[in-house]
């Protein structure tokens, strides 16, 4: 398997054997988008180092979304002549559509960066 940390990392694995799913069901299944494993199905390491960890990973979703509004605001300004509430019905769709993905990139990526867990190499059983 290959245990590359951005692999991983865009795959939505564990941080410490780089091969257990973070998230219970692939991204497809919108409705269970939110659904954590508690520990690594595969090294057991905690997902979870403390109640409330994942507050935090708003400020990710929070930067995601500000650059959606950044990016779509220049192309309305500068490319397309549409009146105004249109860049707002057009910022909402896209900040609703693309939650289920900021979510878990945020989650994903407040977990390497601040979980504490480090690559261990891949899992052996013992
Ligand atoms: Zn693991």
């Amino acid at each position: 398997m290959d245990t590359s940390y951005r692999k991983a990392l865009l795959h939505g694995r564990c941080p410490a054997c780089r091969e257990g799913a973070i998230f219970k069901y692939p991204l497809s299944q919108v409705s269970r988008f939110s659904a954590m494993h508690a520990q690594c199905p595969v090294c057991g390491a905690g997902f979870e180092p403390e109640p409330g960890f994942y507050f935090g990973s708003m400020f990710i979703t929070y930067a995601f979304n500000v650059a959606v509004v950044v990016v779509i605001g220049v192309l309305f300004y500068y490319f397309w002549e549409l009146p105004e509430w249109t860049f707002l019905v057009t910022v909402i769709i896209l900040a609703l559509g693309t939650m289920p993905f900021s979510f878990r990139m945020s989650r994903i990526l407040w977990l390497y960066w601040f979980g504490g867990l480090h690559y261990r190499g891949p899992h052996r059983e013992s």
